[in-house]
C-alpha cells in the first residue's frame, strides 16, 4: 500500500516493527477498555512523532475507518483526539472508509484504488506461497527469504508510476512470476500427516505478528501448516455490504451504485489476471470463487443481512475450511473484541454440526499466557479429527506427483 502512494507521488513509510515502546505509549493514552488494535497503533503512531526530525505539519497518518457494528470506526476520532491532546493536532489523519469501499481518495481515488487492490491481491499471493512452503522447507530459512525479496521486489514494482494500467499489470505478472520460481525453488520435503490449521479472526490482530506473539510461526515449529484468511477477502466483503446498503437506502440505481458495479467488476477481472498464474501452485488451497460462498456459509448461524464485520466472515470461512479438509480453525482476536465473542459463542455449534472440526479462539492482549501450551493441547485435537475426518484434503501438486 505505502508502495502504491509512492507512486502517486506522496512520500509514504510504513510506520517501524512494533515494540515495547509502541505498548508504553499506546497503554498511556488508553485505558485497557479500548481494542487491543488501537492500543498498538496509537503507541506506533506517537512512536513516529518521538523520532528526531518528525514536522507534524508534513505528517499524515492513514488510518482506515468505517462505521460497522464494534469500535472500530471510533479509531480514527480517539486518535485525532490524542494528538491533539499530545499537542500534535497539526497532524493529519487520513481515513478512508468502509462505507465507500474505499474509495474515497479525491482526485487520485481511480488510481490508489486499483492499484492498491492489486497490491493486497499480490501480498496475499506471496504470503499464501509463504505459508505452504515454510513449514516443509529443507534448509531453514529458505522461505522467508524467497518472501522477503519477492516482497521487496514487488514493492519495487508497484512504487513506479506507469503510463496506463495495462503497463502496471504486465510488470506486476513478470514479478510474481520470479516470486512463483524462487518459491518453486525452495528445496521441500512435504508431511502429508501435518496438520493444516485455518486461520481467521480480527483482521489487524491476525496479520500483525507483533500483535499475535507470531502465533503462525509458533504453529509452524509446532509441527503445523497454517492457511491464513486472505485480506483481499474483507475488500470483498466490503463490496458486498455497499451494496447491500445501497439497496437499504433504496439507491440501487444510481451514479454510487454504477461506480461500485464498476469497481467491482474491475477487481474481478485483475485478481484473476494474477491468480490465474498460480493456479497449479494453489491446488487445494482455492480460496472461494466468491465471497458469498462464505456468506452462505455463515447464513444459519449469523445471517449476513442483519449481522455485521468480521464475525460473519470468519464463521463462514471456518465452515469452508472445515469442507475443504482442513483439521482445525484458530480464530486470532484481541482480548474482548466483538467479533472474536460473538465467534467464540457461535463456534462449538458450528463444530459440532460440521463433524467436530476444533475451532478455537485465541486472544491476545499484549500480555503474556501459556501459548506453547495452548497451541499444543490445540494440535493434539487436530490430530485426533484428522484421523477420522469426512472431508479429505486436497494435497499440493508436488506431493501428488511425488506419490504418483
Ligand atoms: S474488530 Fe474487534 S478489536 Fe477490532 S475494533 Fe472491532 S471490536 Fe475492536
Amino acid at each position: 500500500m505505502a508502495a502504491v502512494m509512492r507512486s502517486l507521488g506522496i512520500d509514504v513509510e510504513v510506520v517501524p516493527p512494533s515494540d515495547a515502546r509502541t505498548l508504553e505509549l499506546g497503554g498511556k493514552y488508553s485505558s485497557g477498555d479500548e481494542c487491543y488494535p488501537l492500543k498498538v497503533t496509537l503507541g506506533d503512531f506517537l512512536r513516529v512523532l518521538e523520532q528526531p526530525g518528525t514536522d507534524p505539519k508534513k505528517t499524515a497518518f492513514f488510518m482506515v475507518s468505517g462505521q460497522g457494528p464494534c469500535r472500530f470506526g471510533q479509531y480514527v476520532h480517539y486518535l485525532k483526539w490524542v494528538l491533539k491532546e499530545r499537542g500534535y493536532g497539526e497532524v493529519t489523519v487520513f481515513h478512508p472508509s468502509t462505507e465507500y469501499g474505499y474509495s474515497d481518495f479525491g482526485e487520485a481515488s481511480d488510481l490508489f484504488t486499483r492499484g492498491a487492490w492489486r497490491a493486497i491481491v499480490s501480498g496475499d499471493i506471496l504470503l499464501k506461497l509463504l505459508l505452504k512452503t515454510r513449514p516443509y522447507e529443507v534448509e531453514s530459512g529458505s522461505a522467508d527469504r524467497a518472501f522477503e525479496e519477492s516482497l521487496e521486489e514487488l514493492c519495487r514494482v508497484l512504487e513506479i508510476s506507469y503510463p496506463n494500467d495495462k503497463a502496471q499489470m504486465a510488470a506486476m505478472k513478470e514479478c510474481l512470476l520470479r516470486a512463483r520460481g524462487s518459491f518453486r525453488g525452495v528445496p521441500v520435503r512435504f508431511d502429508t500427516q501435518k496438520p493444516l490449521i485455518g486461520v481467521v479472526g480480527e483482521i489487524f490482530c491476525r496479520l500483525n505478528d507483533f500483535s499475535n506473539r507470531h502465533l503462525v510461526r509458533r504453529l509452524e515449529e509446532a509441527g503445523a501448516e497454517v492457511w491464513m484468511n486472505d485480506m483481499a477477502e474483507w475488500i470483498w466483503y466490503v463490496n458486498v455490504d455497499q451494496f447491500r446498503m445501497l439497496k437499504l437506502h433504496n439507491r440501487q440505481v444510481s451514479m454510487e451504485a454504477l461506480g461500485a458495479h464498476i469497481r467491482n467488476t474491475i477487481q474481478h477481472h485483475d485478481e484473476h489476471a494474477l491468480l490465474e498464474m498460480f493456479r497449479e501452485d494453489f491446488r487445494g488451497y482455492e480460496e472461494p470463487k466468491h465471497v458469498r460462498e462464505v456468506l452462505e456459509c455463515a447464513q444459519p448461524y449469523l445471517p449476513w443481512t442483519g449481522v455485521n464485520g468480521e464475525m460473519v466472515l470468519n464463521v463462514g470461512k471456518a465452515i469452508y475450511f472445515a469442507h475443504k479438509g482442513l483439521d482445525g480453525v484458530i480464530d486470532i482476536s484481541p482480548f474482548t473484541c466483538m467479533n472474536g465473542i460473538v465467534g467464540e459463542a457461535v463456534y462449538p455449534r458450528v463444530s459440532r454440526d460440521n463433524a467436530g472440526i476444533p475451532i478455537r479462539n485465541f486472544y491476545f492482549d499484549g500480555t503474556q499466557s501459556d501459548l506453547e501450551r495452548d497451541i499444543g493441547i490445540f494440535l493434539e485435537l487436530a490430530k485426533s479429527y484428522q484421523r477420522h475426518k469426512p472431508w479429505p484434503r486436497q494435497m499440493p501438486a508436488a506431493v501428488r506427483a511425488a506419490s504418483a
